[in-house]
């Protein structure tokens, strides 16, 4: 067993013994789950896929379809044409809460209830089939697999749904849904019930670390705006009414499900994802967020610590017969220009006056363009022999 695939199986033991909470069963079938089952997966930047536990077990995506239904709404209609129909605000309340804005009736955000079902009418299709088939297209675009649905769970939640129809009626009368209410709420019901593993899960998580590519299959999935924008909404809005104190204790965007899924990204670093079905009182499950929360402390993952790659630029100085040459590569942002521009202060002290020095940039993989911009001004009051090759 690999070392990381080692520390995942020690986490196993460790979060087993929580107990607490209860399988969902307001949707009759999600009841039946067995309580004990627990599984991890993690996905790096090549696609390499670690898991431990019941990784092979499908279960309902439920909840953690919303994200990936919205970046399709995103992809088909723009960000203006989706936040018109929902909001972008963590709504601090139950992810089923009938919680509309005042004279709009938008829901707060996509990923309570109310707003998810305002999103998924969103998605492009005459009927339930032809919109289910833009979503299952691009969820398995996301997982690198066909993925289906279970028919016994979305007849379940179908025949006892009437609190999310009432939603959807709500949304309606505001003309937040413009076309069929059935249309909507059937088409929600069947993306919650379509079957994953906890490694398609992480797959999928993956794919919002990278940018909207899948690391394993390689495909672009969605364009790196939508990923963001999704990944934004997620960081706020994802763990419904403990999507605060998720942040201050995760620092990831998260997304979570009623049937015990719950994914979690590093953006640039890893798609991460846990399975139990034993729930807490906002609907999280218990041994999942025990898990991804020591993972994000043992692999430093918290977004809001220092990460040092975008202020310290990767670089190396070496001589060739035209000169020095300091030869950046891999991320650089603005932050990082002050470093190089304090080396070629040092360069310019100690070299001869006429020393030819090349800050060539034009290996760097990414680069934003206020680095360039100012890295381009350091060069304005530097000796004549020091050029930037972009
Ligand atoms: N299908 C579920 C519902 O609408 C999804 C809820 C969830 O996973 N939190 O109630």
């Amino acid at each position: 067993m690999d070392p990381i695939t080692a520390l995942l199986d020690d986490l196993l033991a460790e979060v087993r013994p929580l107990t607490s909470g209860a399988p969902a069963t307001y949707i009759p079938e999600l009841a039946t789950a067995d309580p004990d089952r627990l599984a991890f997966a993690v996905v790096g930047p090549r696609g390499r896929v670690r898991d431990v536990g019941d990784t092979d077990h499908e279960f309902t995506i439920q909840s953690i379809s919303k994200p990936f239904v919205l970046a399709l709404a995103l992809s088909e209609r723009g960000r203006d044409a989706v936040l018109a129909k929902v909001g972008a605000e963590p709504s601090g309340e139950p992810f089923n809460a009938i919680s509309l804005e005042k004279h709009t009736g938008r829901p707060a955000n996509p990923m309570v209830n109310a707003g998810a079902i305002a999103t998924t009418a969103l998605v492009e299709g005459a009927g339930i089939d032809d919109r289910m088939t833009r979503i299952v297209e691009t969820l398995s675009a996301f997982a690198g697999r066909s993925l289906w649905v279970d028919e016994d769970v979305y007849a379940s939640e179908s025949a006892t749904g009437d609190r999310n129809r009432a939603l959807a009626h709500l949304l309606r009368s505001h003309g937040v849904i413009e076309g069929s209410v059935d249309i909507a709420v059937e088409t929600y019901f069947r993306q919650c019930s379509l079957l994953v593993t906890v490694r398609d899960l992480a797959v999928m998580a993956s794919t919002l670390a990278f940018g909207g590519v899948n690391p394993v299959t390689g495909h672009r999935v969605v364009a790196e705006t939508v990923a963001r924008d999704v990944l934004s909404i997620m960081a706020s809005c994802g763990m419904y009414d403990f999507s605060g104190e998720w942040l201050l204790r995760v620092g990831l965007p998260a997304k979570s499900g009623v049937s015990g899924g719950l994914l979690a990204v590093a953006p640039s670093q890893f798609g991460v994802a846990a399975f139990s079905p034993r729930l807490d009182a906002h609907g999280n499950s218990v041994r999942g967020i025990a898990a991804v929360e020591t993972l994000s402390e043992r692999f430093g993952m918290h977004l809001l610590e220092p990460h040092e790659s975008v202020s310290v630029p990767a670089l190396t100085v070496e001589e060739t017969d035209s000169g020095r040459v300091v030869r950046l590569s891999g991320e650089l942002g603005f932050a990082g220009t002050e470093r190089i521009a304090a080396i070629l202060r040092e360069l310019v002290e100690v070299l001869p006056a006429d020393s030819s020095v090349t800050v060539d940039a034009s290996d760097l993989g990414r680069t934003h363009p206020a680095a360039l911009i100012a890295l381009r001004a350091e060069f304005d009051s530097m000796p004549a022999g020091f050029r930037l090759a972009e």
